[in-house]
This record gives structure tokens, C-alpha cells and sequence, in this order.
């Protein structure tokens, strides 16, 4: 048996908390990042939900994290990395809450 046993989360062990900005590829504490999920509703559509980390609630699906920035922000635009990172199509109405929200922290 040609057993495939990779784990990623082992890689960096201690730094388990650490998240990767999707735009600029910065790791820190997930405290520093917004998060934007995937959700997928019953019906298997979906909507796309920004929220802070300390909003704990579990949250189904894919997950992207943003430095709060700008920056990151209207790069990540640029270059589609949130669609990529969350594998689908992400509308203007989208960015701008998102945009919104970066600009209430
Ligand atoms: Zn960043």
C-alpha cells in the first residue's frame, strides 16, 4: 500500500494559528486578517460573508484571509485571489462590502 500521509498542518507546528493573506502572502496571527467565507446555502448556491476572527462562529466552507488593508485589498482585486482561493465568481457587490467593512476597522 502506497499509503499518501501528508499533513500539512504538521509542516509548522507551533505556528498553527498563523493565517497567509491571499494578496500579499504575509503570515500572522489570525487576528490581523478579515476573513471571507464561502457559505453554502441548502439549496447550493452560495454567499460570500466578510467577517472579523473574533466572530467565532463556525462557519461552513472555504475560507480567504485579507490583511486589513487596502492595499491587499485592491490587489487581491486585481488579480482575482480571492476567487481563486475561493473557486468562484466574486461580483463588484461583493468587493465593495468587503471594502466597506476594511474601511469601518
Ligand atoms: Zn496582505
Amino acid at each position: 500500500m502506497n499509503s499518501k500521509n501528508v499533513n500539512l498542518g504538521n509542516i509548522n507546528s507551533g505556528n498553527v494559528n498563523l493565517r497567509k493573506c491571499v494578496s500579499c502572502g504575509r503570515r500572522s496571527n489570525k487576528f490581523d486578517f478579515i476573513r471571507i467565507n464561502k457559505v453554502k446555502n441548502q439549496d447550493s448556491s452560495f454567499e460570500i460573508c466578510v467577517s472579523n476572527i473574533g466572530d467565532r462562529r463556525y462557519v461552513e466552507g472555504r475560507t480567504a484571509y485579507l490583511c486589513s488593508n487596502l492595499g491587499c485589498f485592491n490587489l487581491a482585486k486585481k488579480k482575482s485571489r480571492l476567487e481563486k482561493n475561493l473557486k468562484c465568481k466574486i461580483g463588484s457587490k461583493i468587493y465593495d462590502e468587503i471594502e466597506n467593512f476594511i474601511n469601518k476597522i
